[in-house]
């Protein structure tokens, strides 16, 4: 099923997707059917999709490929890749859309992805626009792009941000996963600017349920992302008890998504990391 069909949901429940990455160092593949058993867990919640993330320079294609050909056979659940253009030349972006309409993927997160360390890209796609633009001359593919409620952290503005984020949608994009984010009102105020700014697409909520503190500092830093005051102290003070930090995990995630719900958003997205025990703490509190 595309994406508009997916969103355009009369019944008032958001749509549940979820978000998994390839494992690393899986010589053995036990770390991938680790993955669907953790799936085969949070399927009971019903979700409409499941994204997988990209490697940058597509380190990870052909398990990246193999995990959506299984989401889509033994899940039975609609896969949406993600893929970045950053270091990729028009070739080779031919060559990948063409091997995911080969196994019937309807699809696609189009990003750009970071700028790797090295500064080394390819110029044939600047943007996750040039991307987007080209997916949608090319193939008949259902375009997702990213958001950002706090703005991305290379952006020369939020408004400029948002400027692009609407050329993103006249070039196609059906729908919009944001980045992560604690703090609603980030997220409410991005809303109401992209509506401003016409941008009339369901824009969908990436929820990142709190399991590991380091884990979160890191991300936080590295996305941009502002972490509550309160928020943080009570991690910090708690930050070696791993138990405390995922009960408060949860518990924090329950609200957020509860105040997000009652303001009527189409779906929630959870980052997963390709764990099932706190998504599925969270969804049975929601539903
Ligand atoms: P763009 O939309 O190209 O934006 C990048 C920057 O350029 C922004 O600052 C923007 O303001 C600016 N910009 C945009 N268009 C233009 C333009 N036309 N002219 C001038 N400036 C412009 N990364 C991965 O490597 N793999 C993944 O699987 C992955 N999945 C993600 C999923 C989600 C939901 C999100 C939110 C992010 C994901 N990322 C992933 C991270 C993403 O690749 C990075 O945030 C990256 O730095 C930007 O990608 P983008 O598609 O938003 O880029």
């Amino acid at each position: 099923m595309n994406l508009e069909n997916i969103y355009f949901n009369t019944n008032k429940t958001p749509v549940i997707s979820y978000e998994v990455f390839p494992p690393k160092n899986d010589i053995d593949g036990q770390k991938l059917n680790h993955l669907f058993s953790e799936l085969k867990k949070l399927c009971i919640f019903k979700p409409s999709l499941i994204s997988v993330t990209y490697g940058a320079g597509g380190s990870n294609q052909n398990q990246s490929l193999e995990i959506i050909k299984r989401i889509k056979d033994e899940l039975l659940v609609n896969p949406m890749p993600h893929f970045t253009c950053v270091s990729t030349d028009e070739k080779n972006i031919k060559n990948y859309l063409e091997s995911i309409s080969k196994i019937n993927v309807e699809n696609i997160l189009a990003l750009r992805g970071d700028i790797p360390e090295d500064g080394n890209v390819c110029k044939d796609f600047e943007h996750a626009s040039d991307l987007i633009k080209y997916i949608k001359q090319k193939t008949d593919l259902s375009i997702a792009a990213a958001g950002y409620p706090e703005g991305h952290r290379e952006a020369v503005s939020f408004k400029k941000d948002i400027e692009y984020l609407k050329l993103k949608a006249d070039f196609g994009t059906k729908v919009v996963y944001t980045q992560l984010f604690f703090n609603n009102v980030h997220y409410f105020n991005f809303v109401d600017e992209c509506n401003k700014s016409g941008i009339n697409i369901p824009i969908i909520p990436g929820i990142l349920p709190v399991t590991n503190f380091k884990q979160l500092e890191k991300m936080a830093t590295l996305c941009k992302v502002e972490i509550p005051a309160k928020m943080l102290e009570i991690l910090e003070k708690h930050k070696d008890d791993s138990d405390y930090i995922e009960k408060y995990g949860i518990e924090f995630s329950i609200k957020q998504c509860d105040e997000l719900v009652q303001k009527n958003v189409k779906g929630l997205h959870f980052y997963t990391l390709n764990k099932s025990n706190a998504v599925s703490q969270i969804l049975s509190e929601l539903m």
